[in-house]
């Protein structure tokens, strides 16, 4: 039997993935992979009925449906600011992964590196390496995960082609500053590099903190490639519907590599989705607001069991410090988590560049039930401890 691409050695298949797939053979409640247990918008599920019965069920424009498109430049338009063209600065993808994949084939060559923070979202390192990049990392160190600007100017002295900055990160729930962000930006146009940005988590922030929108920054909109996902602001993770932003020219080779890769995301859900990106600002208060009050909970079940974590400033995900616990490994505990508490969290280092193995991630994106449900069965945490 002939032998497989070498490529694929350099990493894993999904440990988030995997987990949820324990956690469902263990009927452990899954706090690992992050999506909701709770419907989208009624208008959102309005739309979807009438689009079935609509006449959208063929291929639509490979780079995104025209009045999706429309929908989506408008509410850009409204929280960045920016005057986005739907014909010039848009592809929509199947979800914010593809928009990476898009984003990092279309910005690199075979050899170029790739900046990456560590922790990181697992998809970036394959996603650097499938596109023929090498990731570079630079730490950021928990447990309040801010980088050394140090390390940030040595990684960007090594001539990477591109940094990809996800913000509100994911796993850590770090915010990056405005003063952050500038910092990256400087030193992204003192070396001319991409900055490739994954911000599905824009509507997911809590106070003080406040999302700043990398390429509305100044002079940041030429070397930005934003990917992004209507999946958690409008609790759709399975319709699968994303989109990169960039300027044209990149956008002209971006559609190229997303043609090939998919052709196009499902056209009635584009369609539908029209309907969520419509709804007016009370219904992102309302996201923020429920999420504060999701993470309020969860958090002070949390603190019940004694394990120290990190207070997210975005997103909706925990890293929750087990080393009380004195497993080996992660790996090993979050095996045990599933088994013996009944609860499902990813084992921190599948994100960690570094040996970092005491800390896994739990994610609250669940109804008020689930959460206490889950808490009620970490309390046995305190008791072992
Ligand atoms: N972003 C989610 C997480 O980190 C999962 C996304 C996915 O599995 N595609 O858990």
């Amino acid at each position: 039997m002939p032998a497989t691409a070498k490529r694929l050695a350099a990493f894993t298949e999904s440990v988030i993935r995997g987990t949820t797939r324990m956690a469902v053979q263990h009927g452990a409640i899954n706090l690992s992979q992050g999506f909701p247990d709770f419907n989208p918008p009624q208008e959102i599920l309005d739309a979807l009925e009438q689009a079935a019965r609509g006449d959208c069920h063929q291929y639509a424009v490979t780079w995104g449906a025209p009045r999706f498109r429309r929908a989506l430049a408008a509410k850009i338009r409204r929280f960045s600011g920016l005057e986005i063209d739907p014909d010039q600065h848009l592809v929509v993808t199947c979800g914010s992964t593809e928009a990476m994949m898009v984003a990092m084939m279309t910005a690199c060559n075979p050899g170029d590196k790739v900046i990456v923070f560590s922790p990181f979202y697992e998809n970036y390192a394959a996603d650097a390496i499938l596109s023929g990049a090498e990731p570079i990392y630079v730490a950021l160190h928990p447990p309040q995960f801010g980088y050394d600007p140090d390390e940030l100017r040595k990684a960007f002295e090594q001539k990477p082609k591109a940094i990809v900055v996800c913000n509100p990160s994911n796993p850590t729930g770090k915010v990056f500053t405005r003063a952050e962000l500038m910092e990256i930006l400087e030193l992204a146009e003192k070396h001319d590099v991409f900055v490739i940005t994954d911000e599905p988590y824009e509507h997911i922030i809590y106070q003080p903190h406040e999302h700043v929108h990398f390429a509305a920054l100044p002079g940041a909109f030429e070397r930005t490639i934003t990917c992004n996902s209507l999946s958690k602001t409008y609790s759709i993770t399975g319709w699968r519907l994303g989109y990169v932003q960039a300027a044209p020219a990149v956008i002209a080779q971006a559609r190229k590599v997303h043609d090939f890769l998919t052709v196009g995301a499902a056209a009635p859900l584009q369609e539908a989705a029209v309907a969520g990106l419509e709804l007016p600002d009370s219904y992102y208060q309302g996201l923020t607001e429920s999420y504060t009050a999701k993470r309020t909970l969860f958090l002070d079940l949390l603190r019940r069991t004694g394990l120290p974590f990190t207070e997210p400033q975005g997103a909706y995900y925990v890293m929750v410090d087990i080393s009380p616990l004195g497993f080996a490994s992660d790996t090993e505990a979050s095996e045990w988590f599933i088994r013996e508490i009944g609860v499902a969290g990813v084992a921190g280092s599948s994100f960690f560049r570094e040996p970092v193995n005491h800390l896994i991630r739990f994610h609250f994106a669940k109804n008020e039930e689930t959460l206490r449900a889950a808490g009620e069965r970490l309390m046995k945490v305190a008791q072992i401890r």
